[in-house]
């Protein structure tokens, strides 16, 4: 059975970090008929009748949705899909955006997972990131989710902020496992080019700071009952993210929307970032280049995982016979070599691009 990702690529207001693809979302025609062009390209894959248990709502901001709009969405992808009855359905949630009402009709529409993008429990660090919420809002609103029924409630964390300092990050970390949630992805702020925050002069902690930040983060979160099953993604067992472990695994999903990524019948494409278009129902699709390295992309993806690789499966992918080689060379500060298996350290981790480039 494959995923499904549908971006919403709407938001209230641009943060000044982000180069996710979003646009203002400017009234709730414009929505509507966005949900209208959602459900014209899901029907492309009707004849195909495609098994599904993961769905996955990405942004942007989904919940701009109203629950009629989400029961929309969730009723032609069951015309178009075989949904499994037990499919793992989430939707990004901004914590300005979700109230007791409207998650209470999210749960009644399918969705059964929420992944709320609290970021940080200071509401100085939540200004300066530009976000439209502060934590008590935050707190308001993962409690009005479990009020609602849901019982699967991921959170994200940033951290390396401007200004931010290491007791920061813990007290973060420390507040948000508080609400009791299942699982927590775990961001470094990267400024990235085009974006406003690449434009100012922001004092960041320097990568020594950094990697602190995140060995201690990673600390609390084993402490309290979290697994850390992929670099930046932790949750208590059983509540790993279905969805995103796909990704990670290289099995096959499907994205509608705008700039979505789809990689079906062996094949990795992608919608362009032009909402206009998209709407105009002009064909956007754009497919990738397949001449790619298996063995490497098994390396770069399984690596993120805390399963690591089986060595077995990466010399099956065409991989270099002297992988242990380069492995013990590189040493257990930051490899874990286990018979078959190979996996990164927490500090293996954290230089993930290095130690990838080295092993190839
Ligand atoms: S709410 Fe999320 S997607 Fe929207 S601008 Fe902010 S970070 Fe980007």
């Amino acid at each position: 059975m494959i995923g499904l990702y549908i971006h919403v690529p709407f938001c209230k207001r641009k943060c000044p970090y982000c180069d996710f693809y979003s646009v203002e979302a400017k009234n709730d025609e414009l929505l509507d008929a966005y949900v209208y062009r959602l459900l014209e390209e899901a029907d492309g894959y009707k004849s195909r009748r495609v098994k599904v248990d993961s769905v996955y709502f990405g942004g942007g901001t989904p919940s701009l949705l109203s629950q009629k709009q989400i029961d929309k969405i969730l009723n032609g992808l069951n015309k178009c899909f075989y949904i499994d009855n037990n499919a793992e359905v989430t939707a990004e949630v901004n914590p300005s955006s979700a109230d007791y009402n409207k998650l209470l009709g999210y749960i009644g529409a399918g969705i059964n997972r929420i992944s709320f993008g609290i970021q940080s429990s200071s509401d100085r660090e939540l200004n300066a990131l530009g976000r439209l919420h502060n934590f008590k809002q935050a707190e308001n609103a993962v409690y009005a989710a479990k009020k609602a029924g849901f019982e699967n409630i991921s959170a994200d964390i940033m951290i390396a902020l401007p200004g931010q300092t290491g007791a920061g990050v813990e007290k973060s970390v420390e507040d948000i496992i508080n609400l009791g949630v299942q699982h927590i992805s775990c961001y470094i702020l990267k400024v990235e080019d085009n974006t406003p925050y690449a434009k100012m002069n922001l004092s960041l902690p320097d990568d020594d700071e950094c990697a602190d930040m995140y060995l201690r983060m990673c600390d609390i979160l084993k402490s309290s009952g979290f697994d850390h099953y992929e670099i930046s993604n932790f949750s208590k067992p059983g509540y790993e993210s279905r969805h995103n472990l796909k990704y990670w695994r290289a099995e096959e999903y499907i994205g509608l929307g705008v700039s979505s990524h789809s990689y079906f019948d062996s094949v990795r494409y992608f919608n362009k970032r032009d909402l206009p278009a998209y709407l105009n129902g002009d064909n956007i699709r754009v497919t990738e280049d397949m001449n790619i390295d298996k063995a490497k992309e098994y390396l770069m993806l399984s690596l993120r995982l805390s399963e690591g690789i089986s060595v077995k499966k990466y010399l099956s992918l065409g991989g270099g016979n002297d992988i242990y080689l380069k492995s013990e060379s590189i040493g257990n500060r930051f490899l874990k070599i286990h018979n078959d298996n190979i996996s990164l350290t927490e500090e293996g981790f954290l230089v993930s691009n290095e130690i990838i480039s080295r092993l190839l």
